[in-house]
Protein backbone atom coordinates (compact mmCIF):
# COMPACT_ATOMS: atom_id res chain seq x y z
CA UNK A 1 0.00 0.00 0.00
CA UNK A 2 1.37 3.10 -1.06
CA UNK A 3 1.26 6.69 1.40
CA UNK A 4 -1.24 8.13 -0.80
CA UNK A 5 -3.56 4.57 -1.04
CA UNK A 6 -3.28 4.87 2.76
CA UNK A 7 -3.98 8.85 3.20
CA UNK A 8 -7.20 7.69 0.82
CA UNK A 9 -8.18 4.84 2.72
CA UNK A 10 -8.04 7.48 5.63
CA UNK A 11 -9.84 10.10 3.98
CA UNK A 12 -12.47 8.00 2.31
CA UNK A 13 -13.18 6.54 6.12
CA UNK A 14 -13.07 9.77 7.85
CA UNK A 15 -15.87 11.01 5.58
CA UNK A 16 -18.18 7.60 6.05
CA UNK A 17 -17.23 6.81 9.44
CA UNK A 18 -14.09 6.84 9.86
CA UNK A 19 -13.69 6.23 13.33
CA UNK A 20 -14.29 2.79 12.29
CA UNK A 21 -11.77 2.74 9.39
CA UNK A 22 -9.12 4.37 11.56
CA UNK A 23 -9.24 1.64 13.93
CA UNK A 24 -9.31 -1.10 11.42
CA UNK A 25 -6.23 0.05 9.81
CA UNK A 26 -4.67 0.22 13.59
CA UNK A 27 -5.78 -2.88 13.92
CA UNK A 28 -4.55 -4.42 10.93
CA UNK A 29 -1.46 -2.84 11.31
CA UNK A 30 -1.60 -4.89 14.97
CA UNK A 31 -2.59 -7.88 13.43
CA UNK A 32 0.22 -7.81 11.11
CA UNK A 33 2.75 -7.21 13.93
CA UNK A 34 5.83 -4.90 13.93
CA UNK A 35 5.42 -4.29 10.61
CA UNK A 36 1.61 -3.04 10.83
CA UNK A 37 2.72 -0.96 13.46
CA UNK A 38 5.53 0.71 11.18
CA UNK A 39 2.49 0.78 8.85
CA UNK A 40 0.83 2.89 10.70
CA UNK A 41 3.15 4.92 12.42
CA UNK A 42 4.78 5.97 9.37
CA UNK A 43 1.04 6.79 7.65
CA UNK A 44 0.59 8.98 10.97
CA UNK A 45 4.11 10.60 10.86
CA UNK A 46 4.73 11.23 7.35
CA UNK A 47 1.04 11.69 6.41
CA UNK A 48 1.36 15.05 4.28
CA UNK A 49 -1.41 16.91 6.13
CA UNK A 50 -2.74 17.28 9.65
CA UNK A 51 -3.69 14.26 11.11
CA UNK A 52 -5.38 15.02 15.02
CA UNK A 53 -7.49 13.59 17.62
CA UNK A 54 -8.98 15.42 20.24
CA UNK A 55 -11.94 15.35 23.39
CA UNK A 56 -15.09 16.60 23.35
CA UNK A 57 -13.90 20.13 25.29
CA UNK A 58 -11.34 20.23 22.35
CA UNK A 59 -8.02 18.97 23.86
CA UNK A 60 -5.68 18.14 21.35
CA UNK A 61 -4.68 14.39 22.73
CA UNK A 62 -2.46 13.87 19.29
CA UNK A 63 -1.49 15.57 16.59
CA UNK A 64 1.33 14.46 13.48
CA UNK A 65 4.18 16.42 12.38
CA UNK A 66 2.20 17.85 9.33
CA UNK A 67 -0.21 18.92 11.76
CA UNK A 68 2.58 20.41 14.04
CA UNK A 69 3.98 22.26 10.89
CA UNK A 70 0.85 23.81 9.96
CA UNK A 71 0.52 25.63 13.34
CA UNK A 72 3.60 26.57 13.41
CA UNK A 73 3.87 24.45 16.79
CA UNK A 74 7.66 24.00 16.79
CA UNK A 75 7.31 21.19 19.58
CA UNK A 76 4.24 18.79 20.36
CA UNK A 77 3.91 20.45 23.85
CA UNK A 78 2.50 23.77 22.47
CA UNK A 79 -0.95 22.43 21.25
CA UNK A 80 -0.86 18.49 22.21
CA UNK A 81 -2.62 18.34 26.12
CA UNK A 82 -3.73 22.05 25.13
CA UNK A 83 -7.05 23.07 23.83
CA UNK A 84 -7.56 23.49 19.93
CA UNK A 85 -9.87 27.11 20.72
CA UNK A 86 -6.36 28.39 21.43
CA UNK A 87 -5.80 28.56 17.66
CA UNK A 88 -9.17 28.42 15.94
CA UNK A 89 -9.76 32.39 14.95
CA UNK A 90 -12.88 33.29 17.52
CA UNK A 91 -15.25 33.57 14.87
CA UNK A 92 -15.36 30.12 14.02
CA UNK A 93 -15.29 28.80 17.67
CA UNK A 94 -19.07 28.46 17.74
CA UNK A 95 -19.31 26.37 14.41
CA UNK A 96 -16.53 24.34 15.38
CA UNK A 97 -18.14 23.72 18.82
CA UNK A 98 -21.14 22.28 16.59
CA UNK A 99 -19.27 20.05 14.59
CA UNK A 100 -17.37 18.52 17.25
CA UNK A 101 -20.60 18.20 19.45
CA UNK A 102 -21.98 16.54 16.59
CA UNK A 103 -19.23 13.86 16.07
CA UNK A 104 -19.54 13.37 19.68
CA UNK A 105 -23.15 12.05 18.65
CA UNK A 106 -21.86 9.83 16.23
CA UNK A 107 -22.27 12.31 12.82
CA UNK A 108 -19.21 12.98 10.95
CA UNK A 109 -18.61 16.65 9.24
CA UNK A 110 -16.48 18.75 7.36
CA UNK A 111 -15.84 22.84 7.79
CA UNK A 112 -13.57 25.21 6.31
CA UNK A 113 -12.27 27.23 9.34
CA UNK A 114 -9.47 29.91 9.90
CA UNK A 115 -6.90 30.04 12.55
CA UNK A 116 -3.95 31.57 14.19
CA UNK A 117 -0.59 30.18 13.76
CA UNK A 118 1.68 29.91 16.61
CA UNK A 119 4.02 32.31 14.93
CA UNK A 120 0.97 34.79 14.31
CA UNK A 121 -0.21 33.82 10.61
CA UNK A 122 -3.66 33.31 9.58
CA UNK A 123 -4.49 30.13 7.54
CA UNK A 124 -7.68 28.70 5.70
CA UNK A 125 -8.42 24.95 7.06
CA UNK A 126 -10.69 22.42 5.58
CA UNK A 127 -11.12 19.57 8.24
CA UNK A 128 -12.75 16.52 7.79
CA UNK A 129 -13.94 15.13 11.10
CA UNK A 130 -15.22 11.84 11.86
CA UNK A 131 -15.92 9.70 15.50
CA UNK A 132 -13.48 7.56 17.22
CA UNK A 133 -14.93 4.62 18.59
CA UNK A 134 -13.01 1.89 21.08
CA UNK A 135 -15.44 -0.63 18.94
CA UNK A 136 -17.59 -0.28 16.31
CA UNK A 137 -21.11 0.40 17.74
CA UNK A 138 -19.49 1.62 20.79
CA UNK A 139 -19.57 5.09 22.19
CA UNK A 140 -17.69 7.99 21.04
CA UNK A 141 -14.36 8.28 22.18
CA UNK A 142 -12.62 11.06 20.26
CA UNK A 143 -12.54 13.30 17.39
CA UNK A 144 -10.48 11.99 14.55
CA UNK A 145 -9.69 15.08 12.29
CA UNK A 146 -7.79 14.98 9.09
CA UNK A 147 -7.15 18.86 8.30
CA UNK A 148 -5.46 20.36 5.13
CA UNK A 149 -4.64 24.15 4.18
CA UNK A 150 -6.69 25.47 1.65
CA UNK A 151 -5.30 29.33 2.09
CA UNK A 152 -3.94 29.00 -1.16
CA UNK A 153 -6.84 27.81 -2.79
CA UNK A 154 -9.12 30.56 -0.75
CA UNK A 155 -6.43 33.15 -2.26
CA UNK A 156 -7.26 31.86 -5.90
CA UNK A 157 -11.02 31.46 -5.06
CA UNK A 158 -11.13 35.18 -4.04
CA UNK A 159 -8.85 36.83 -6.80
CA UNK A 160 -10.84 34.30 -9.48
CA UNK A 161 -14.32 36.13 -7.92
CA UNK A 162 -12.47 39.31 -7.87
CA UNK A 163 -11.82 38.94 -11.37
CA UNK A 164 -15.17 37.61 -12.68
CA UNK A 165 -16.12 40.81 -10.73
CA UNK A 166 -14.02 43.05 -12.67
CA UNK A 167 -14.66 41.78 -15.95
CA UNK A 168 -18.88 41.51 -15.28
CA UNK A 169 -18.49 45.39 -13.88
CA UNK A 170 -16.23 46.41 -17.32
CA UNK A 171 -18.44 43.93 -19.64
CA UNK A 172 -21.77 45.68 -17.85
CA UNK A 173 -20.85 49.31 -18.16
CA UNK A 174 -19.34 48.85 -21.67
CA UNK A 175 -20.56 51.40 -23.91
CA UNK A 176 -20.98 49.07 -27.11
CA UNK A 177 -22.92 45.78 -27.18
CA UNK A 178 -20.47 42.71 -25.65
CA UNK A 179 -22.43 39.53 -25.95
CA UNK A 180 -21.98 35.58 -26.05
CA UNK A 181 -23.26 33.13 -28.36
CA UNK A 182 -23.15 29.65 -29.18
CA UNK A 183 -22.85 27.93 -32.46
CA UNK A 184 -26.48 27.86 -33.28
CA UNK A 185 -26.81 31.45 -32.32
CA UNK A 186 -28.53 30.93 -28.69
CA UNK A 187 -27.98 34.15 -27.15
CA UNK A 188 -26.08 33.13 -23.86
CA UNK A 189 -25.44 36.23 -22.60
CA UNK A 190 -25.58 39.97 -23.24
CA UNK A 191 -24.72 43.72 -21.25
CA UNK A 192 -27.23 46.44 -21.13
CA UNK A 193 -25.90 48.58 -23.83
CA UNK A 194 -26.65 45.14 -26.14
CA UNK A 195 -30.28 45.12 -24.31
CA UNK A 196 -31.02 48.88 -25.37
CA UNK A 197 -29.93 47.57 -28.87
CA UNK A 198 -32.35 45.04 -29.20
CA UNK A 199 -35.06 47.48 -26.87
CA UNK A 200 -34.62 44.74 -24.43
CA UNK A 201 -35.61 46.10 -20.87
CA UNK A 202 -34.25 43.00 -19.37
CA UNK A 203 -31.80 40.15 -19.96
CA UNK A 204 -34.67 37.31 -20.02
CA UNK A 205 -36.18 38.83 -22.93
CA UNK A 206 -32.38 37.96 -25.03
CA UNK A 207 -31.11 35.51 -23.56
CA UNK A 208 -31.97 31.64 -24.83
CA UNK A 209 -33.04 33.32 -27.89
CA UNK A 210 -31.52 33.22 -31.02
CA UNK A 211 -29.44 36.32 -33.04
CA UNK A 212 -32.07 35.10 -35.94
CA UNK A 213 -34.67 36.20 -34.11
CA UNK A 214 -33.81 39.75 -34.24
CA UNK A 215 -31.93 39.43 -37.85
CA UNK A 216 -33.56 41.03 -40.86
CA UNK A 217 -33.90 37.69 -42.96
CA UNK A 218 -31.56 38.41 -45.91
CA UNK A 219 -28.62 38.75 -43.15
CA UNK A 220 -29.23 35.28 -41.72
CA UNK A 221 -26.72 33.29 -44.50
CA UNK A 222 -23.87 35.91 -44.06
CA UNK A 223 -24.01 35.40 -40.38
CA UNK A 224 -24.20 31.90 -40.60
CA UNK A 225 -21.08 32.07 -42.36
CA UNK A 226 -19.48 34.65 -39.67
CA UNK A 227 -20.48 32.05 -37.03
CA UNK A 228 -18.86 29.14 -38.72
CA UNK A 229 -15.57 31.10 -39.49
CA UNK A 230 -15.40 32.12 -35.70
CA UNK A 231 -16.09 28.06 -34.54
CA UNK A 232 -13.25 27.82 -36.93
CA UNK A 233 -11.28 29.98 -34.72
CA UNK A 234 -11.11 33.40 -37.00
CA UNK A 235 -12.42 36.33 -36.02
CA UNK A 236 -14.63 38.01 -38.33
CA UNK A 237 -16.55 41.23 -39.01
CA UNK A 238 -20.25 41.95 -40.66
CA UNK A 239 -22.36 44.83 -41.09
CA UNK A 240 -26.24 43.79 -40.84
CA UNK A 241 -30.06 45.19 -40.29
CA UNK A 242 -31.48 43.97 -37.02
CA UNK A 243 -35.16 44.76 -36.07
CA UNK A 244 -35.49 45.23 -31.74
CA UNK A 245 -38.44 44.27 -29.42
CA UNK A 246 -39.95 47.70 -30.21
CA UNK A 247 -40.07 46.84 -33.88
CA UNK A 248 -37.25 48.97 -34.94
CA UNK A 249 -34.66 48.73 -37.42
CA UNK A 250 -31.34 49.38 -37.03
CA UNK A 251 -28.02 48.47 -38.83
CA UNK A 252 -25.31 46.92 -36.77
CA UNK A 253 -21.50 46.21 -37.22
CA UNK A 254 -20.60 43.11 -34.92
CA UNK A 255 -16.72 41.69 -34.72
CA UNK A 256 -17.05 37.89 -34.01
CA UNK A 257 -14.00 36.43 -31.83
CA UNK A 258 -13.39 32.70 -30.61
CA UNK A 259 -14.29 32.55 -26.93
CA UNK A 260 -12.19 29.08 -25.62
CA UNK A 261 -12.71 27.21 -22.39
CA UNK A 262 -9.87 25.70 -20.38
CA UNK A 263 -9.18 23.43 -22.34
CA UNK A 264 -8.23 25.84 -25.49
CA UNK A 265 -11.77 24.51 -27.17
CA UNK A 266 -14.23 26.98 -28.69
CA UNK A 267 -17.38 27.33 -26.52
CA UNK A 268 -18.71 30.66 -27.97
CA UNK A 269 -18.78 33.40 -30.57
CA UNK A 270 -18.07 36.52 -27.95
CA UNK A 271 -19.77 39.86 -30.25
CA UNK A 272 -18.76 43.29 -29.80
CA UNK A 273 -21.27 45.38 -31.81
CA UNK A 274 -21.69 48.40 -32.32
CA UNK A 275 -24.72 50.94 -33.53
CA UNK A 276 -23.63 52.06 -37.38
CA UNK A 277 -27.18 53.07 -38.05
CA UNK A 278 -26.55 56.67 -38.08
CA UNK A 279 -23.26 56.11 -39.72
CA UNK A 280 -25.21 53.98 -42.44
CA UNK A 281 -27.81 57.09 -43.01
CA UNK A 282 -25.18 59.71 -43.47
CA UNK A 283 -23.27 57.28 -46.25
CA UNK A 284 -27.01 56.97 -47.58
CA UNK A 285 -27.54 60.41 -47.69
CA UNK A 286 -24.02 61.61 -49.02
CA UNK A 287 -25.18 58.81 -52.22
CA UNK A 288 -28.42 60.41 -52.63
CA UNK A 289 -26.14 63.97 -52.52
CA UNK A 290 -23.69 62.42 -55.52
CA UNK A 291 -27.01 61.12 -57.47
CA UNK A 292 -28.31 64.71 -57.49
CA UNK A 293 -25.19 65.99 -57.95
CA UNK A 294 -24.61 63.80 -61.07
CA UNK A 295 -28.37 64.61 -62.09
CA UNK A 296 -27.83 68.75 -61.46
CA UNK A 297 -24.27 68.28 -63.77
CA UNK A 298 -26.34 66.21 -66.35
CA UNK A 299 -28.62 69.18 -66.14
CA UNK A 300 -25.95 71.93 -66.39
CA UNK A 301 -24.79 70.18 -69.48
CA UNK A 302 -28.11 69.72 -70.82
CA UNK A 303 -28.16 73.63 -70.66
CA UNK A 304 -24.89 74.14 -71.81
CA UNK A 305 -26.55 72.01 -75.12
CA UNK A 306 -29.74 74.15 -75.20
CA UNK A 307 -28.41 77.31 -74.83
CA UNK A 308 -25.80 76.27 -77.63
CA UNK A 309 -28.78 74.82 -79.89
CA UNK A 310 -30.48 78.18 -79.47
CA UNK A 311 -27.81 80.28 -80.29
CA UNK A 312 -26.84 78.52 -83.08
CA UNK A 313 -30.56 78.80 -84.35
CA UNK A 314 -31.34 81.96 -83.97
CA UNK A 315 -29.42 82.90 -86.91
CA UNK A 316 -30.70 80.57 -89.57
CA UNK A 317 -34.16 81.71 -88.05
CA UNK A 318 -33.50 85.37 -88.65
CA UNK A 319 -32.57 84.45 -92.21
CA UNK A 320 -35.50 82.48 -92.96
CA UNK A 321 -37.68 85.42 -91.90
CA UNK A 322 -35.92 88.04 -93.99
CA UNK A 323 -36.06 86.11 -96.87
CA UNK A 324 -39.41 85.65 -96.65
CA UNK A 325 -39.84 89.04 -96.00
CA UNK A 326 -38.06 89.85 -98.93
CA UNK A 327 -40.13 87.13 -100.94
CA UNK A 328 -43.24 88.70 -100.10
CA UNK A 329 -42.14 92.21 -101.25
CA UNK A 330 -41.18 90.71 -104.82
CA UNK A 331 -44.79 88.38 -104.71
CA UNK A 332 -46.60 91.77 -105.75
CA UNK A 333 -50.07 90.95 -106.65
CA UNK A 334 -50.06 87.21 -106.03
CA UNK A 335 -52.02 87.27 -102.88
CA UNK A 336 -52.10 84.38 -101.93
CA UNK A 337 -48.32 83.42 -102.12
CA UNK A 338 -48.10 86.77 -100.34
CA UNK A 339 -50.01 85.60 -97.51
CA UNK A 340 -47.99 82.21 -97.40
CA UNK A 341 -44.72 83.87 -97.13
CA UNK A 342 -46.66 86.40 -94.25
CA UNK A 343 -46.99 83.36 -92.53
CA UNK A 344 -43.38 81.93 -93.31
CA UNK A 345 -42.22 84.71 -91.58
CA UNK A 346 -44.75 84.71 -88.46
CA UNK A 347 -43.77 81.40 -87.97
CA UNK A 348 -40.12 81.68 -87.96
CA UNK A 349 -40.63 84.72 -85.72
CA UNK A 350 -42.19 82.62 -83.50
CA UNK A 351 -39.72 79.66 -83.24
CA UNK A 352 -37.15 82.26 -82.40
CA UNK A 353 -39.08 83.37 -79.51
CA UNK A 354 -38.93 80.31 -78.59
CA UNK A 355 -35.60 79.94 -79.15
CA UNK A 356 -35.00 83.39 -76.89
CA UNK A 357 -37.12 81.87 -74.15
CA UNK A 358 -34.96 78.50 -73.99
CA UNK A 359 -32.07 80.71 -74.15
CA UNK A 360 -33.04 83.04 -71.58
CA UNK A 361 -34.44 79.86 -69.28
CA UNK A 362 -31.26 77.92 -69.41
CA UNK A 363 -28.93 81.07 -69.10
CA UNK A 364 -26.88 81.44 -65.71
CA UNK A 365 -28.77 84.51 -64.77
CA UNK A 366 -27.17 86.36 -62.55
CA UNK A 367 -29.76 88.10 -59.66
CA UNK A 368 -30.43 91.82 -60.87
CA UNK A 369 -32.35 92.98 -57.61
CA UNK A 370 -34.56 95.89 -58.11
CA UNK A 371 -37.32 98.26 -56.82
CA UNK A 372 -40.47 96.44 -59.43
CA UNK A 373 -44.21 97.05 -58.24
CA UNK A 374 -46.03 93.44 -57.48
CA UNK A 375 -48.73 94.50 -60.07
CA UNK A 376 -46.40 94.68 -63.10
CA UNK A 377 -45.14 91.09 -62.17
CA UNK A 378 -48.38 89.60 -62.17
CA UNK A 379 -48.99 91.44 -65.60
CA UNK A 380 -46.07 89.83 -67.15
CA UNK A 381 -46.63 86.73 -65.54
CA UNK A 382 -50.29 86.39 -66.85
CA UNK A 383 -48.87 87.26 -70.18
CA UNK A 384 -46.85 84.54 -70.15
CA UNK A 385 -49.21 81.99 -68.79
CA UNK A 386 -52.29 82.78 -70.72
CA UNK A 387 -51.79 80.63 -73.59
CA UNK A 388 -51.64 77.99 -71.33
CA UNK A 389 -54.44 78.65 -69.30
CA UNK A 390 -56.61 78.78 -72.46
CA UNK A 391 -55.20 75.66 -74.01
CA UNK A 392 -56.13 73.96 -70.72
CA UNK A 393 -59.92 75.30 -69.95
CA UNK A 394 -58.50 77.10 -66.51
CA UNK A 395 -59.87 80.30 -65.27
CA UNK A 396 -56.88 82.73 -63.84
CA UNK A 397 -58.76 85.29 -61.25
CA UNK A 398 -56.06 88.07 -60.06
CA UNK A 399 -56.36 89.81 -56.83
CA UNK A 400 -53.29 92.42 -56.76
CA UNK A 401 -54.67 94.40 -53.60
CA UNK A 402 -54.52 98.23 -54.75
CA UNK A 403 -51.86 100.76 -53.65
CA UNK A 404 -48.80 97.71 -52.76
CA UNK A 405 -45.39 98.99 -52.11
CA UNK A 406 -42.50 98.19 -54.92
CA UNK A 407 -40.92 95.17 -53.83
CA UNK A 408 -37.23 94.20 -54.21
CA UNK A 409 -36.86 91.63 -56.66
CA UNK A 410 -35.05 90.17 -59.65
CA UNK A 411 -38.50 90.84 -62.07
CA UNK A 412 -37.14 87.53 -64.32
CA UNK A 413 -36.81 85.32 -61.33
CA UNK A 414 -39.56 85.72 -59.69
CA UNK A 415 -41.82 85.87 -62.78
CA UNK A 416 -40.00 82.23 -63.01
CA UNK A 417 -41.00 81.48 -59.38
CA UNK A 418 -45.29 82.63 -60.41
CA UNK A 419 -44.92 80.87 -63.60
CA UNK A 420 -43.83 77.37 -62.23
CA UNK A 421 -46.16 77.84 -59.26
CA UNK A 422 -49.24 78.49 -62.10
CA UNK A 423 -48.15 75.66 -64.51
CA UNK A 424 -48.13 73.37 -61.49
CA UNK A 425 -51.61 74.44 -60.29
CA UNK A 426 -52.56 74.13 -64.09
CA UNK A 427 -51.39 70.29 -64.12
CA UNK A 428 -53.07 69.73 -60.75
CA UNK A 429 -56.42 70.76 -62.51
CA UNK A 430 -56.56 68.33 -65.42
CA UNK A 431 -58.55 65.96 -63.77
CA UNK A 432 -60.96 68.83 -62.32
CA UNK A 433 -63.97 69.24 -64.41
CA UNK A 434 -64.46 71.29 -67.25
CA UNK A 435 -65.58 74.66 -66.32
CA UNK A 436 -64.75 74.30 -62.61
CA UNK A 437 -60.98 75.11 -63.57
CA UNK A 438 -59.68 77.93 -60.97
CA UNK A 439 -56.64 79.57 -60.12
CA UNK A 440 -56.11 82.94 -57.86
CA UNK A 441 -53.38 85.00 -57.96
CA UNK A 442 -52.81 87.25 -55.43
CA UNK A 443 -50.48 90.10 -53.57
CA UNK A 444 -51.22 91.35 -50.73
CA UNK A 445 -49.31 93.62 -48.05
CA UNK A 446 -48.27 91.18 -44.77
CA UNK A 447 -46.88 93.47 -42.83
CA UNK A 448 -45.43 97.19 -43.55
CA UNK A 449 -41.96 95.18 -44.61
CA UNK A 450 -43.27 92.15 -45.93
CA UNK A 451 -45.61 91.39 -49.61
CA UNK A 452 -46.82 87.92 -50.11
CA UNK A 453 -47.65 86.29 -53.14
CA UNK A 454 -50.60 83.23 -53.26
CA UNK A 455 -51.07 81.12 -55.91
CA UNK A 456 -54.13 78.79 -55.32
CA UNK A 457 -55.95 76.18 -56.94
CA UNK A 458 -58.61 73.84 -56.39
CA UNK A 459 -57.34 70.91 -57.94
CA UNK A 460 -55.98 67.26 -57.28
CA UNK A 461 -54.29 68.70 -53.85
CA UNK A 462 -51.29 66.76 -52.13
CA UNK A 463 -51.14 64.03 -49.98
CA UNK A 464 -49.97 64.49 -46.26
CA UNK A 465 -46.74 62.10 -47.10
CA UNK A 466 -45.81 64.31 -50.29
CA UNK A 467 -46.02 67.41 -48.13
CA UNK A 468 -42.68 67.33 -46.52
CA UNK A 469 -41.11 66.51 -49.18
CA UNK A 470 -41.95 69.33 -51.66
CA UNK A 471 -39.49 71.42 -52.06
CA UNK A 472 -36.76 68.59 -52.71
CA UNK A 473 -35.17 68.41 -55.55
CA UNK A 474 -36.06 65.88 -57.88
CA UNK A 475 -39.15 64.99 -55.35
CA UNK A 476 -42.10 64.74 -58.05
CA UNK A 477 -45.06 62.74 -58.72
CA UNK A 478 -45.06 63.25 -62.28
CA UNK A 479 -44.40 60.67 -64.86
CA UNK A 480 -42.51 63.82 -67.33
CA UNK A 481 -41.33 65.79 -63.89
CA UNK A 482 -38.23 66.87 -63.41
CA UNK A 483 -39.18 67.47 -59.62
CA UNK A 484 -36.81 70.95 -59.94
CA UNK A 485 -39.46 73.88 -59.91
CA UNK A 486 -40.12 74.05 -56.65
CA UNK A 487 -36.80 73.71 -55.33
CA UNK A 488 -35.44 76.25 -57.67
CA UNK A 489 -38.47 78.43 -56.78
CA UNK A 490 -38.14 78.05 -52.98
CA UNK A 491 -33.97 78.74 -53.40
CA UNK A 492 -34.63 82.27 -55.66
CA UNK A 493 -37.33 83.07 -52.69
CA UNK A 494 -35.00 82.57 -50.03
CA UNK A 495 -31.94 84.43 -51.98
CA UNK A 496 -34.53 87.53 -51.85
CA UNK A 497 -34.76 87.03 -48.07
CA UNK A 498 -37.99 85.35 -48.37
CA UNK A 499 -39.91 82.20 -47.42
CA UNK A 500 -42.09 79.73 -49.03
CA UNK A 501 -44.57 77.32 -47.82
CA UNK A 502 -47.76 75.31 -49.19
CA UNK A 503 -50.89 74.44 -47.28
CA UNK A 504 -53.83 72.46 -48.31
CA UNK A 505 -57.39 72.90 -46.76
CA UNK A 506 -60.70 73.02 -47.86
CA UNK A 507 -60.18 71.39 -51.12
CA UNK A 508 -57.53 74.60 -51.94
CA UNK A 509 -54.16 73.95 -52.50
CA UNK A 510 -52.00 76.97 -52.08
CA UNK A 511 -48.51 77.86 -52.32
CA UNK A 512 -47.60 81.61 -50.93
CA UNK A 513 -44.06 83.35 -50.71
CA UNK A 514 -43.22 86.55 -49.39
CA UNK A 515 -40.67 89.62 -50.52
CA UNK A 516 -39.36 92.48 -48.45
CA UNK A 517 -40.72 95.72 -49.16
CA UNK A 518 -38.20 98.26 -51.48
CA UNK A 519 -36.20 99.93 -49.18
CA UNK A 520 -37.45 98.47 -45.70
P1 LIG B 1 -42.50 68.79 -61.23
O1 LIG B 1 -43.56 69.76 -61.63
O2 LIG B 1 -41.46 68.56 -62.25
O3 LIG B 1 -43.04 67.53 -60.68
P2 LIG B 1 -42.11 70.57 -58.98
O4 LIG B 1 -40.97 70.76 -58.08
O5 LIG B 1 -42.63 71.80 -59.63
O6 LIG B 1 -41.68 69.48 -60.03
O7 LIG B 1 -43.32 69.92 -58.19
C1 LIG B 1 -43.05 68.80 -57.39
C2 LIG B 1 -44.31 68.04 -57.06
O8 LIG B 1 -45.13 68.82 -56.22
C3 LIG B 1 -45.20 67.71 -58.22
O9 LIG B 1 -44.78 66.52 -58.87
C4 LIG B 1 -46.55 67.54 -57.56
O10 LIG B 1 -46.67 66.26 -57.00
C5 LIG B 1 -46.50 68.51 -56.41
N1 LIG B 1 -47.22 69.76 -56.69
C6 LIG B 1 -46.70 70.97 -56.93
N2 LIG B 1 -47.68 71.89 -57.07
C7 LIG B 1 -48.85 71.27 -56.89
C8 LIG B 1 -50.24 71.69 -56.90
N3 LIG B 1 -50.60 72.95 -57.11
N4 LIG B 1 -51.17 70.75 -56.63
C9 LIG B 1 -50.83 69.47 -56.40
N5 LIG B 1 -49.53 69.01 -56.39
C10 LIG B 1 -48.57 69.90 -56.63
Amino acid sequence: MTHAALLATLAAGLATGAGVAWLGLRRRARRGGARGDDLFRTLFEAAPECVKLQSREGIVERMNPAGLALLEAGRPGRIVGRSVYGVIAPGHHAAYRALTEAVFRGEPGTMEFELLTFRGRRRWLETHAAPLRAAPGGPVTGLLAFTRDITERKWMTRRLEEQRNHLRTIIESEPECVKLHDRQGVILTINPAGRALLDAASAEQVVGRTVYDFLVPEYHEAYRALTRRVFAGERATLAFEVIGLGGRRRWLETHGTPLRDGEGKISALLAITRDIDERKRTEAKLRQQQAELARVCRLSTLSELASGLAHELSQPLCAVSSYAESAAALAGADDELRHLLERVVAQSGRAAAIVGRLRDFVRKHTPRPAAIHPGIIADNVLHFTAAELRHHGVALHSSITPGLPPVRADRVQIEQVLVNLITNAIQALARAPAGGRRITLEAVLEDQSTVAFQVSDNGCGIGPEHRARLFTPFFTTRSGGLGLGLSISRTIVEDHGGRIACTVAGGETRFRFTLPVAGA
